[in-house]
């Protein structure tokens, strides 16, 4: 029998499980403040629980369906990468960064990516399957349950790990909306930056839905011929496609986007490309983020030198575009994401005991 998973319902899908078996509906909201407030991991903690309904829990529901395998730290204690591994042998990656007393949680929305970005380990063996509400909320309480143990909390949330989160458009939304309960985790939208690599219908629905958060928009090139031969994605929805739904994006929503621009050396970081990405964007309500590459091992691209990333920028700046080149936090173990994962897999399943 497939168990339900206690994680991928909802507070009113909750309630509605346990008065269906009987039991007065703050029972869900005792069940959600264990889950969400305490990050247990059994039914068993949940100690002021009658035992008749906790033994109806862990015998028809679940809750431990994705576990930490590995973990890294990085030297300057600022990151650390966490491997979750799931019961059908996949395995996803969080990454949990420290910004003085709060923690920013960025997970996965998908086992594997079928975008095919040119620079990315995720996407080296296409998509396996979309994460449920229940995997993506279960990497957020082990990301939370590690903040915690470090004396600190999460208060923002990025879907900038494996994965296209609009790709797994309605459980990507469905967890979100879990995510920012005040009964639960109480994450606001307001916090939380979804990353795309340009899905024009996902940008347009997702404007449509009125929420708060910040899109991401990975552009990493100011022109088709180059955006193409980098992502794939944009020989379906090319940059004059992407740049109208961005533009629909803001002016909807009223939220500035992000472009992030990974920085590859002598592919897409001349003066040229400068000029040609501050042309693209001028006058749009956006703020560039430049990303020093970080190199893959599997790809033969290189990183920037600081003087050609520093002259990218000024010639943003000098073009009146919010730019900011990203603060690097453990950047010895948050660069190259997406290789623990092809490491872990390459010797097999992930281990899940
Ligand atoms: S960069 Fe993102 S969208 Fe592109 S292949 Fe990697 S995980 Fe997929």
């Amino acid at each position: 029998m497939i168990q339900l998973d206690l994680r991928s319902l909802s507070h009113s899908q909750l309630t509605e499980l346990v008065t269906s078996w009987g039991e007065p509906s703050y029972r869900a909201d005792q069940i959600y403040n264990w889950l969400y407030r305490h990050f247990v991991l059994t039914v068993d903690e949940m100690t002021n629980l009658p035992a008749a309904l906790r033994q109806r829990l862990a015998k028809e529901t679940s809750l431990s369906t994705i576990r930490i395998s590995q973990r890294q730290y990085s030297k300057d204690k600022s990151a650390t990468k966490l491997l979750f591994s799931l019961p059908d042998g996949q395995a996803v990656e969080g990454v949990l960064l420290k910004y003085r007393k709060w923690f920013s949680a960025c997970l996965s929305s998908q086992a594997g990516c079928r975008m095919g970005c040119a620079f990315c380990a995720s996407t080296l063996g296409g998509l396996v399957r979309h994460l449920t509400v229940g995997e993506m909320m279960g990497q957020l309480v082990l990301l939370s349950r590690e903040a915690k143990n470090m004396g600190g909390e999460v208060r923002s949330l990025v879907l900038m790990g494996t994965g296209e989160p609009l790709d797994n458009y309605n459980n990507v939304l469905a967890f979100l909306a879990q995510a920012a309960n005040p009964a639960g985790l109480n994450l606001s939208y307001r916090r939380v930056t979804l990353s795309t690599c340009g899905l024009v219908p996902g940008i347009r629905r997702l404007a449509n839905e009125g929420l708060p958060l910040t899109l991401a928009v990975s552009l990493h090139a100011p022109t088709d011929d180059l955006r193409s031969e980098l992502m794939p994605i944009n020989k379906v929805y090319p940059l004059a496609e992407l740049m109208s739904a961005c533009r629909y994006y803001s002016e909807t929503t009223h939220r500035r986007i992000t472009f992030e621009y990974a920085l590859l050396d002598n592919v897409n970081d001349g003066l040229d490309k400068a000029q040609q990405l501050a042309r693209l964007l001028k006058g749009m309500l956006c703020h560039v983020n430049l990303i020093p590459f970080n190199p893959v091992a599997e790809r033969s691209f290189c990183r920037s030198s600081s003087s050609r990333v520093e002259a990218f920028y000024q010639v943003l700046q000098q073009e009146g575009i919010s730019v900011t080149v990203r603060r690097e936090l453990g950047s010895d173990i948050t660069a190259a994401c997406g290789q623990l994962r092809r490491r872990r897999l390459a010797k097999g399943a992930a281990s899940y005991d």
